[in-house]
């Protein structure tokens, strides 16, 4: 299975593609932890892309689609996978097309996730992530059981610099402006599905489920 997950910041992307990529034995594939990742190695990508990072801006293309055909052509993703934060725009999405044409093989879906603006804001101020081994809370509906520290690993909680509020304006600014052409560009090769982002973790991977045709598997 090849799926885009395509959603504003705070849409629940990440959360439902870790969801997906466990029952599906896909890897989840997010541009964004890729960057981050890069960003604290100091790596010549993570060097180039930090600036933008921090103002809430998109990496340039070029960048991300050398990034994503590597990712792509790992051993782990020759089944398939999920991408979270990818592409942004209309130009990574036919870099990708062409990518995959290369390869014989297709998306199977585009599930967006559509959430108000009002709960982007409110799920990016709730939201903490461990600083070591990247696992993303909500102090509000998945809060850790202890204060500040991560279930998993004991690593500290920390607030993502750019969950900011002025860094999400302009990051749902740049969703509005650059991302969002990308759904009639997946309309229009029949591969879109809106789903309702709003709600419990639970409901909306069932509605993702439905629809992607996997709501009758166990
Ligand atoms: P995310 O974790 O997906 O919200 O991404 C965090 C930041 O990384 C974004 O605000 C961008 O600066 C950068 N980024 C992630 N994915 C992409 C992409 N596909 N294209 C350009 N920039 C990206």
């Amino acid at each position: 299975m090849r799926l885009v997950l395509l959603g504003p910041p705070g849409a629940g992307k990440g959360t439902q593609a870790e969801l997906m990529s466990r029952e599906f034995g896909i890897p989840k594939i997010s541009t964004g932890d890729i960057l981050r990742e890069a960003v604290r190695n100091e790596t010549d990508l993570g060097i180039r892309a930090k600036g933008y990072m921090d103002k809430g801006e998109l990496v340039p293309d070029e960048l991300i689609l050398d990034l994503i055909e590597e990712r792509i052509s790992s051993g782990d993703a020759e089944e398939g996978f999920l991408l979270d934060g990818f592409p942004r725009t209309v130009a990574q999405a036919e870099g990708l097309e062409k990518m995959l044409e290369a390869r014989g093989v297709f998306l199977d879906s585009v599930v967006s996730l559509d959430v108000s603006d009002a709960t982007v804001v409110d799920r990016l101020s709730q939201r903490y992530v461990c600083g070591s081994c990247g696992r993303v809370y909500n102090l509000v509906s998945q809060a850790p059981a202890e204060q500040g520290a991560c279930d998993d690993c004991g690593g500290r909680l920390e607030q993502r610099t750019d969950d900011e509020p002025e860094t999400v304006v302009e990051r749902l600014r740049v969703y509005d402006e650059q991302t969002q052409p990308l759904r009639g560009f997946y309309q229009s090769r029949s591969l879109l599905s809106s789903v309702d982002g709003n709600g419990s973790t639970e409901e909306v991977y069932a509605r993702i489920r439905k629809a992607i045709g996997e709501e009758s598997r166990p």
